[in-house]
């Protein structure tokens, strides 16, 4: 057994490394699994080595796609960091792993300063009230800007936003830090690994003690005992400011801000001295909360051994040697191998086979998991993502995951008819593994459409059916992921008759449909007694509606937003059964919809566009052509930054044309915001198109 496998809990950090792409979080994690002593080398992004990165596309492309988890060790720390993707289109990566982790590290690139990746991860953190550190990164780089990406967290992450760091020199001449609080200056000479300690340049000495100054003052301002020393002139001693800043940071006070250069690796180890020193163990957090499955009285549990065991499955992966795998975070308690778990989604308790402790792809079985663990189980067969595993004795549900819905589809076919039936099978596995993959697929057209979050998502899972599963598909061009919503509250009946002698059919179905806010799904619900409807009918005419919802009623895209309420209906003793209220069900609510009148819904994305000046003005002109619209304009250098709302059907192949509109100097990022109703002179064109391709009938 390890010698550190029973690090107390106080000591554990469960963590995850964020950032915008290409600022450098995969070299930032690679440095930290340097100095933890996991890895002899740290591998290189640029030559594709790196050890995170372990599938196959990843090391192709550069990015991370999958999150993988490792345990390593620092002073005394055991720290499990959660990898995670880059790429706005892998949201739920990054949603889920927000879920399960008890502090986050934002990477910030030195020259991009604050991006779009890195608000959007920002405003998850915020909605779990998640302790942060930031790490400016890249201050080896020639265009590196310290201040002004401090200026741009504070003014658009947080005002609460503290160095604790300054750089000593920049691009080339970068060679180290200065610890505010302890004023000393860490340099890393050439070919060492450890910082040299040394007295702080007298050149920086006079910025050195206002910025100082500056922080201790936002540091005390947290604790009142150290804020009376320090009005009183009183310093305060070093011990207490760390605890002062520990705390409020763990209370989302104060972020702590850093820097470095991972590349040149510069700062790492006193980030993880932050790590370990800043950020919250699991008793630090707050207690998780769930219901009593079943009852939906609320429940918590608390991070402790003594509790009894859940954990949250944030993961699922098909490994090729071991098979299925299911990643948890353990909140509380713990369990052995062989005893079993139970999952109250699905009712079953399941053994566990196996757990690992993972290193990349190098695994270690070991003996139980326990509260603060991040582990790989083998034997759990049933859970997917956002699943609760727990004590059988003392079940809990946590709190379920909530995802957006995907914005981008293509309709793939296989390579031959033989192929269609294990293409459908292996495009459910990947939607298994992550839920913002929908697979809808026609059975009567054998159509399997699949959507995601955006082009890169998609050709990401092509890629996957072919290197994991020897699958050919061929997609489609890629189509935008229309919804249908209803205008207006309508009631309608469903009248299923037939009398053909023997057994015949009869079915009512009366239901309402009526509008709810974006983003609340379908919700049913039933009004009618179980004497005028007995319980098997109404649960058809739900799976009827259901069914009939999906399939869309005004242009063929699924329905969604609204409230479907089962008013009454009625039944024949001996003709009657379940199939026949399905139709009904299904012939009602697509009446209730045409009655109520439809909206077409369309995924608008936030652009994120930086172009040279010179190209501004054309780009502006050519954005509001695209029904765009801006909420952002900055200046950077000669750098400008345009952010706002737009239609993604509008920039379909918009990298093409912001080549020609910059000559090749400007890049944008698109990332889903929300389904807003479609003009209706558009709505009526994609219609029409829709009945052209067949998809729905003429009218
Ligand atoms: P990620 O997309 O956030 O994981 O970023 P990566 O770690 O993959 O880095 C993206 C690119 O930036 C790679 O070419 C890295 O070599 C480079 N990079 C990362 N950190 C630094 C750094 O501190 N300085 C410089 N100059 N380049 C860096």
């Amino acid at each position: 057994m390890n010698q550190f496998m029973d690090t107390p809990l106080e000591n554990v950090r469960v963590i995850g490394i964020y950032a915008h792409i290409d600022a450098g979080k995969t070299t930032t994690s690679e440095a930290i699994l340097y100095y933890t002593g996991r890895i002899h080398r740290p591998g290189s992004v640029d030559a594709g080595n790196t050890q995170l990165d372990w599938m196959e596309q990843e090391r192709m492309r550069g990015i991370t796609i999958t999150a993988a988890a490792t345990t390593c060790y620092w002073h005394g720390c055991r720290i499990n960091l959660i990898d995670t993707p880059g790429h706005i289109d892998f949201t739920a990566e990054v949603m889920r792993s927000i879920r399960v982790i008890d502090g986050a590290v934002i990477v910030m690139c030195g020259v991009g300063g604050v991006e779009t990746q890195t608000e959007t991860v920002w405003r998850y953190a915020n909605q779990q009230n998640l302790p942060r550190l930031v790490f400016i990164n890249k201050l080896d780089r020639e265009s590196a800007d310290f201040e002004g990406a401090l200026a741009a967290a504070k003014r658009r992450l947080t005002p609460y936003a503290i160095p604790l760091q300054l750089p000593i020199g920049s691009g080339e001449q970068f060679t180290g830090v200065i610890d505010l609080l302890e004023q000393r200056a860490l340099i890393w000479q050439e070919g060492r690994e450890e910082p040299e300690t040394q007295t702080v340049p007298a050149s920086l000495a006079e910025q050195v003690a206002q910025v100082r100054g500056e922080v201790l003052d936002a540091i005390c301002e947290t604790d009142e005992e150290l804020l009376s020393q320090r009005l009183d002139g009183r310093n305060p001693d070093l011990a207490s400011i760390r605890i002062a800043l520990r705390r409020a940071t763990i209370a989302g006070r104060l972020v702590p801000v850093l820097c470095g250069s991972a590349r040149q690796r510069i700062g790492i180890q006193p980030l993880l001295d932050a790590i370990a020193g800043y950020l919250p163990a699991p008793v630090d957090r707050p207690q998780v909360e769930g219901v009593l499955p079943g009852h939906g009285e609320s429940t918590v549990r608390s991070a402790s051994l003594s509790t009894p065991f859940c954990a949250s499955a944030f993961k699922i992966v098909s490994d090729p040697h071991v098979g299925h795998l299911t990643w948890v975070r353990a909140f509380s308690g713990e369990r052995n191998l062989s005893e079993t778990v139970y999952n109250p989604r699905t009712g079953e308790e399941e053994r566990l086979g196996r757990i690992y402790q993972i290193h990349a792809n190098h695994r270690k079985g070991v003996e139980r998991v326990k509260v603060g663990d991040v582990v790989a189980l083998v034997g759990i067969k049933s859970a997917i993502t956002g699943d609760t595993l727990c004590d059988p004795a003392h079940p809990i549900l946590l709190e379920e995951f909530r995802f957006p819905q995907p914005v981008i589809s293509v309709a793939l076919s296989p390579s031959s008819d033989e192929e269609r039936d294990r293409l459908h099978q292996c495009v459910t596995r990947l939607c298994e593994e992550d839920p913002t993959l929908q697979l809808i697929y026609d059975s009567e057209t054998g159509e399997q459409v699949l959507s995601g979050m955006g082009e890169l998502h998609l050709e990401i899972a092509v890629d996957r059916l072919r290197s994991e599963y020897g699958m050919i598909a061929r997609p489609s061009p890629l189509q935008i992921a229309y919804r249908e919503t209803v205008r207006r509250k309508a009631e309608a009946l469903g009248n299923y008759r037939k009398q053909t002698g023997g057994h015949g059919h009869f079915a009512l179905a009366r239901l309402r449909v009526e509008p709810l806010p974006r983003g609340k799904g379908i919700l049913f619900r039933c009004v009618a007694s179980p004497l005028e409807l007995p319980e098997q009918f109404v649960r058809a005419i739900e799976l009827g509606a259901r069914e009939a919802l999906e399939k869309g009623v005004t242009a063929g895209y699924p329905t969604t937003d609204l409230q479907v309420t089962i008013l009454g209906g009625k039944y024949h003793e001996v003709d009657s059964n379940s199939l026949d209220f399905k139709i009904a069900g299904s012939m009602a609510v697509r009446q209730a919809v045409r009655q109520a009148g439809g909206w077409l819904l369309e995924p608008v994305m936030l652009a994120d566009i930086r172009v040279d000046e010179e190209a501004l003005g054309s780009l502006l002109a050519d954005f509001s052509r695209r029904r765009g619209m801006v909420s952002n304009l900055e200046v950077h250098g000669s750098e400008r930054r345009v952010q706002g709302e737009v239609p993604l059907v509008e920039m379909r192949g918009y990298a093409t044309i912001l080549r020609d509109l910059t000559h090749g100097r400007g890049t944008f990022t698109l990332e889903f915001r929300r389904f807003e109703v479609v003009p209706e002179k558009l709505a009526e064109r994609i219609i029409e198109q829709r009945q052209v391709q067949g998809k729905i009938a003429k009218r």
